[in-house]
């Protein structure tokens, strides 16, 4: 099949998926696609997908089949974690006229080139901002280290994207340099295990030593760290944290439970008192910072009283919202096989008390921010309203009225009041 034309990427799942949709984009343009954003006509579509969960599954055939009923003559590639499954997951999504392994990096250029035909080459290439627009993003997602050397009982991501491996420092300086050159005011640093940054490449300074390369390096756009698993929240991220104004007060420290013997059994490596140790050491030290968490309910053997503990463990923790995930048992994983799954009616319970406790956080934290003045990265204008919206640094949404604003400018905002669940101001 030789097609060439406009190409769209689609994105489900995390920010190290939103890295890769704008790396898949560059290479399309480098192929000779012209490449539009999600939801215009397109020739061929590239459905960038998600494992994590079963609904992630079923989110991911979901869209197969809604994008070939749209586009009935474009051709459909799924890549993403959902494509390193098994033969017969390929095989439920017939619609999926191309499969592509992530762990195959010269796969897609080829594939690319293949279904581009003859197309000339472009001009110029795209640049990780270009990229980063043409997706709807506002901020630059650029991924520093992808795969995983972990080996939490229930995690398929390590089996989809392979051993840790981290981008040389040099070049995500200098990808990070183009990007503020080209107008990126944000960039958000992720990955798949971003707090063992620069461990495969035996740099010692990790993480922490590639933010301080990375503010010495730019000065007018700020940084954001995705996701830290607790223990590798060094004292060097936290003082970067507490000191430099580019970096901004928001952390995500994946917690999944707060019962010391489910996080054994998770084979995750810490217990419930080192979380919130790390977690008080963070909110002491940098004050009003924003902390999340990812919980799994229901685990394989977590019986009422270690959900309870998780529950007090919420409540002790300064975290201010969770994302809340019934367990589901994904092929290929150690707990995928255990035999003592809670109940699904049991799940459901638990995952809303999960939910109801971040309503509260959220609320309450929002709450603290009225009065304040923030500095909100703006994504898009309302239509209908004429009001800003944007990211602050603290990772709230924002409304706010601005007579002058484009989309990825960073905007003081007076925070004037919460509305449902976001905050509400005027451009200062
Ligand atoms: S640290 Fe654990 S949960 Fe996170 S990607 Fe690695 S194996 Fe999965």
């Amino acid at each position: 099949m030789r097609v060439r034309g406009r190409l769209s990427v689609v994105t489900v799942g995390c920010k190290a998926n939103f890295a890769d949709s704008a790396a898949i984009l560059a290479h399309a343009a480098r192929a000779g696609f012209e490449v539009v954003g999600d939801g215009a006509p397109a020739d061929v579509l590239v459905i960038n997908s998600c494992t994590v969960t079963r609904r992630a599954d079923r989110d991911c055939r979901a869209l197969a089949r809604r994008l070939r009923r749209a586009h009935p003559g474009a051709v459909l590639v799924m890549t993403g974690c959902f494509a390193e499954t098994t033969p017969e997951a390929r095989a439920s999504v017939p619609e999926v006229d191309h499969w592509l392994g992530i762990r195959e990096p010269s796969g897609l250029p080829l594939l690319l080139r293949f279904l581009a035909g003859n197309a000339p080459p472009p001009d110029e290439e795209l640049s990780d901002f270009a990229a980063a627009r043409l997706l709807g993003h506002s901020r630059v997602f650029l991924k520093v280290q992808d795969g995983c050397d972990a080996a939490c009982a229930y995690c398929v991501v390590p089996k989809a994207r392979g051993a840790g491996r981290s981008l040389p420092r040099r070049e995500v300086v200098e990808r990070a340099v183009r990007a503020e050159r080209d107008g990126a005011r944000e960039i958000v640093l992720t990955g798949i295990h971003t707090g063992r940054y620069g461990a495969d490449r035996g740099d010692r300074d990790g993480l922490a030593g590639l933010v301080e390369g990375l503010l010495q390096a730019t000065s007018g756009c700020r940084f954001r760290l995705g996701s830290v698993e607790p223990l590798e929240i060094s004292s060097a991220l936290v003082s970067l944290l507490s000191k430099e104004g580019r970096l901004c007060p928001h952390l995500h420290v994946p917690l999944q439970g707060g019962s010391d013997r489910v996080l054994l059994r998770m084979r995750r490596p810490y217990t419930a008192r080192q979380y919130r140790e790390r977690l008080d050491l963070l909110a002491a030290e940098v004050p009003g910072i924003r902390l999340g968490a990812d919980v799994i309910a229901g685990f394989p053997g977590e019986t009422r009283d270690d959900f309870e503990e998780t529950m007090r463990l919420i409540r002790d923790t300064p975290l201010s919202y969770l994302h809340a995930f019934p367990y589901s048992p994904r092929a290929g994983t150690e707990s995928a096989g255990w035999t003592d799954d809670v109940s699904a009616a049991e799940k459901t319970r638990r995952v809303a008390r999960l939910r109801e406790a971040d309503v509260a956080m959220r609320r309450e934290y929002l709450g603290k921010q009225v009065g304040k003045t923030l500095v909100a990265a703006a994504s898009a204008r309302d239509p209908k309203t004429g009001e800003m919206r944007g990211t602050t640094e603290n990772y709230a949404e924002a409304v706010f009225r601005a007579a002058i604003a484009a989309r990825g400018d960073l905007i003081p905002v007076r925070i004037d009041a919460v509305r449902g669940e976001h905050l509400e101001g005027t451009a200062v």
